[in-house]
């Protein structure tokens, strides 16, 4: 049989198996659904392959390194060698591992794999195009798609992801050498974690950002606590310019070329930059036109809170359809499409989404930050809990930062928080929880909590809104 003839049908074709894609799959076949799965690379898309798991396996690992040479004060002297070669086998094997698992679950769910590139032909068919020459394409006639093709680096003027020393993220987690001289193009969440990398791996690290600080749109006290640690690391920041292009210097170097708004150039040394300056949609080959959908300017699928497109059957979800662009965003939606293909009654709920930023320290938040519930009207309570005065905090040796949980004033119902310091990634889950149930904060103050733990912190920050803190002042 000739490979082009192949032609199949299926109940629901997901398209992209990054963390929205393959969650659909595994969520839609357990509801009974015929489900195929295409992917064009590798199983785990962005997030598992080029993004979240290898970014934060070189975030400890370089932690690692850095505090062991860095424990003077608690009585460990060492100069920690890093051998950069093992520390990327190290991520790669991690990465395979779980690669290997996303692929495992999908056959033990019975979700049908193909490998290729999907295109829509019209409302109900895409074909396949299988990867390498003469490999042929695939028909198959489906009747709800989701699509969950993610998302990729956007490029800046005067910068070619194709020279060596121009970084994208994942050229930073696979890289052969430490570069002395690292300069960062962006500020955001992605350009500060891997500038915080290879700070503590040894590079001299420089910022430069176009806004006025780091990490928008945190508030500016989170970001002052992650600028001026990573300040202490030895990273550099400039702010208010945009890199425009580089140049050869003068030690065999590169200048990296910056301009201000007012039209002030600048020019910073360098061995190779990263740029880091946001993501874009993948929708270019996919021919969404052909099912009857129109992706807004700058590509995105837009869907209602039901992951619906304008076409009823077809939904979107994870980074193609736009923020929050977050691998644990993109599960939460491919769940609530397989539902909603299933016939349940599922919906989004955006309110009880976190986000968490892996800098050192560490930045996590979920729902209304103070300013968010004042503008929505309510009268709000407020209550901090610093980790200077968390016993947990001390003995870790880490306690830059806070717990800030925002509740209306009138009913208790917690509303958000924002935390920075030790583990804020993890911590968070507890006011998800607070906001997903409608919890209030005397749920959360009285609630006994282990001693002496980081999660203290979040109840005592509780009884700080409460006016009742045992631990640190009440406001
Ligand atoms: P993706 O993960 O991008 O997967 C899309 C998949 O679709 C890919 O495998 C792609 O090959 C495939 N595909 C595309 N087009 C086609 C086609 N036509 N046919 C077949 N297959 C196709 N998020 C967090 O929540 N926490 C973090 O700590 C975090 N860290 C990050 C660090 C870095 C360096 C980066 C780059 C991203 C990070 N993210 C993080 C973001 C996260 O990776 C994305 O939000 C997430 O991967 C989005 O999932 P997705 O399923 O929408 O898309």
């Amino acid at each position: 049989m000739v490979v082009g003839d192949v032609s199949t049908g299926t109940e629901v074709l997901v398209i992209g198996a990054g963390p929205g894609g393959y969650v659909a799959a595994i969520r839609a076949a357990q509801r009974g659904l015929d489900t195929t799965l295409v992917e064009k690379d590798a199983y785990g898309g962005a997030c598992l392959n080029r993004g979240c798991i290898p970014s934060k396996a070189l975030i400890t690992a370089s932690g690692l390194a850095h505090e062991a040479g860095n424990a003077e004060e608690m009585g460990i002297h060492a100069d920690p060698a890093v051998d950069l070669a093992k520390m990327i086998d190290w991520k790669d094997g991690v990465v395979d591992r779980l690669t290997s698992g996303v692929e495992k679950l999908c056959k033990a769910n019975r979700v049908n794999l193909i490998e290729g590139e999907a295109s829509f032909v019209d409302e109900h068919t895409a074909r396949i195009a299988h990867g390498g020459e003469g490999q042929g394409s695939e028909t198959v006639e489906f009747e709800h798609a989701i699509v969950a093709t993610g998302s990729r680096p956007v490029a800046i003027p005067g910068f070619d992801f194709a020279d060596d020393h121009v970084w994208t993220a994942e050229a930073a987690l696979s890289a052969d050498s430490v570069p002395d001289r690292l300069v960062v193009v962006g500020g955001g969440y992605i350009g500060m974690e891997l500038a915080t990398v290879y700070a503590k791996l040894g590079s001299s690290v420089t910022v430069v950002e176009m806004l006025e600080d780091i990490l928008d749109p945190y508030e500016d006290d989170v970001k002052r606590t992650v600028r001026k640690r990573a300040e202490a690391l030895g990273i550099e920041f400039h702010f208010g310019e945009g890199a425009t292009g580089w140049s050869t210097g003068p030690d065999g170097g590169y200048l990296i070329e910056t301009e201000t708004e007012a039209g002030e150039t600048s020019s910073y040394p360098a061995d190779t930059v990263l740029v880091a300056v946001g993501r874009e949609p993948v929708t270019g080959t996919l021919a969404v036109e052909n099912a009857g959908i129109e992706t807004t300017d700058r590509g995105f699928i837009e869907t209602d809170d039901r992951t619906r497109t304008a076409v009823e059957h077809v939904h979107a979800v994870g980074d193609v359809a736009g923020e929050p662009m977050l691998a644990h965003a993109a599960s939460h939606e491919g769940i609530v499409a397989a539902e909603v293909i299933a016939g349940e009654p599922a919906a989004l709920d955006q309110q009880a989404i976190p986000a968490a930023v892996f800098t050192d320290p560490e930045v996590a938040t979920v729902g209304m930050t103070e300013a968010d519930a004042e503008a929505e009207g309510f009268d709000v309570a407020v209550g901090e809990m610093p980790f200077n005065a968390s016993g947990r905090a001390l003995t870790t040796g880490h306690t830059e930062g806070f717990v800030r949980i925002v509740a209306d004033a009138d009913t208790g119902f917690v509303l958000g928080g924002q935390i920075v310091g030790p583990e804020a990634s993890e911590l968070i889950a507890e006011l998800t929880l607070a906001v997903e149930m409608g919890a209030t904060l005397e749920d959360v103050a009285s609630t006994v909590h282990t001693h002496p733990t980081l999660a203290e912190a979040v109840m005592e920050a509780a009884e700080n809104a409460q006016g009742q803190a045992i631990h640190t002042l009440n406001r």
